[in-house]
């Protein structure tokens, strides 16, 4: 599967754009699923000025999504239309610390990364991210949390570039963060986020987030190909005790699984196809639908198209 190259289309001025644009390239190592189709157009800007150039020179009517480490997406065989934006590199990566422990990091940080680089340097409030394995841009538009801890707590900046190219100093009342939901305008692209850090001690912290990761090795499938939760949690109840109740665990599909460890976490068990994950997701949400009358409202963020002439209905074999 290839798109037209969209580069034939665009002109001259990419040739000012100092970042890197890959035509047709494929998705599926950029992701945790490790499946998917290719993106028309890949950019991995130099900076967010570079980020922003770009954006404002593109012709509204191409689409434009961005992916930061894969770990909570989906990306169809039929691949997606238009660009795709990763950040990467230096320039998305920073952190810097101010005096009174504001502490400033790029969209591209792993959040893993950030967590430790935080506790040795004694500076708290992050452990929880040392069991997401996602970047600070992700966190930052899943609300991504964990341990009773969410992005939003002590977040007190953020910065994103729109589809014009315009950028945008957000605060926290800007994001309206709730459960795993963010409220900025769908097509921002979040650059950095300022957190309020606070003193810490390292050993303590190293321990806490030493606990962090037992949790989830004993507990989920840490080093599966998978897409973290794949549904949401309904008000007071938990996505993977409903799977769990359908008599879903290790349940397969073609080439993906309910992990058995975790009911809630989707594995592709190593030939699975992102059609064999989403029928299986669909498959579910039928079978939970069918017994509880509840609807699970996917967590991970499907992107693309499929396959010409696949089609995938909601809620399979359900009620
Ligand atoms: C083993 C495992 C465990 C996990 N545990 C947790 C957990 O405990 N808690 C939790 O909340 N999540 C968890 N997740 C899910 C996932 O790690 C988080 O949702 C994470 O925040 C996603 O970040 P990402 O960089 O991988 O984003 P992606 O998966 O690449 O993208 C997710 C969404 O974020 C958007 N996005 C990415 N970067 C940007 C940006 N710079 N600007 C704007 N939008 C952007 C994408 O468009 C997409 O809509 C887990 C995943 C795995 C695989």
């Amino acid at each position: 599967m290839a798109f037209p190259d969209l580069l034939d289309r665009l002109g001259d001025w990419t040739q000012e754009v100092r970042g890197r644009l890959q035509s047709n390239f494929n998705l599926a190592p950029y992701t945790w699923f490790r499946v998917g189709g290719p993106a028309q157009l890949l950019f991995n800007p130099a900076d967010e000025a570079d980020l922003a150039f770009f954006l404002k020179n593109l012709p509204s009517d191409i689409p434009v999504l961005v992916i930061g480490l894969g770990s909570n997406l989906l990306v169809r065989e039929g691949g997606v239309e238009g660009v795709v934006i990763r950040l990467s590199g230096k320039a998305f990566s920073s952190v810097e610390v101010d005096d009174d422990l504001k502490v400033t990091v790029g969209a591209a940080m792993p959040d893993m990364r950030f967590a430790t680089q935080m506790a040795k340097q004694g500076i708290g409030g992050f452990a929880f991210y040392k069991g997401i394995p996602g970047g600070i841009g992700g966190a930052l538009r899943m609300n991504a949390g964990a341990h009773g801890a969410e992005t939003k707590d002590n977040l007190i900046a953020a910065r994103a570039v729109d589809r014009q190219g315009v950028i945008h100093d957000l605060t926290p009342d800007d994001l309206q963060h709730a459960y795993r939901h963010c409220g900025a305008p769908a097509d921002y692209i979040f650059t950095q986020a300022t957190y309020q850090g606070v003193a810490g001690d390292p050993e303590a912290l190293k321990a806490e987030m030493d606990d962090v990761s037992t949790y989830r090795e004993e507990n989920q499938p840490t080093k599966e190909r998978t897409g973290g939760s794949t549904f949401k949690n309904p008000d007071g109840l938990s996505a993977w005790k409903l799977v769990d109740e359908a008599g879903l665990r290790g349940f397969m599909l073609g080439g993906a699984q309910v992990s058995p460890k975790h009911t809630n976490f989707l594995i592709n068990t190593g030939e699975a196809t992102a059609e064999d994950i989403e029928r299986l997701g669909e498959t579910i949400r039928g079978k939970v639908r069918e017994r509880t009358g509840l609807a699970l409202h996917w967590e991970i963020k499907r992107v693309g198209k499929h396959r010409d002439g696949v089609s995938i209905p909601e809620f399979m074999d359900g009620a």
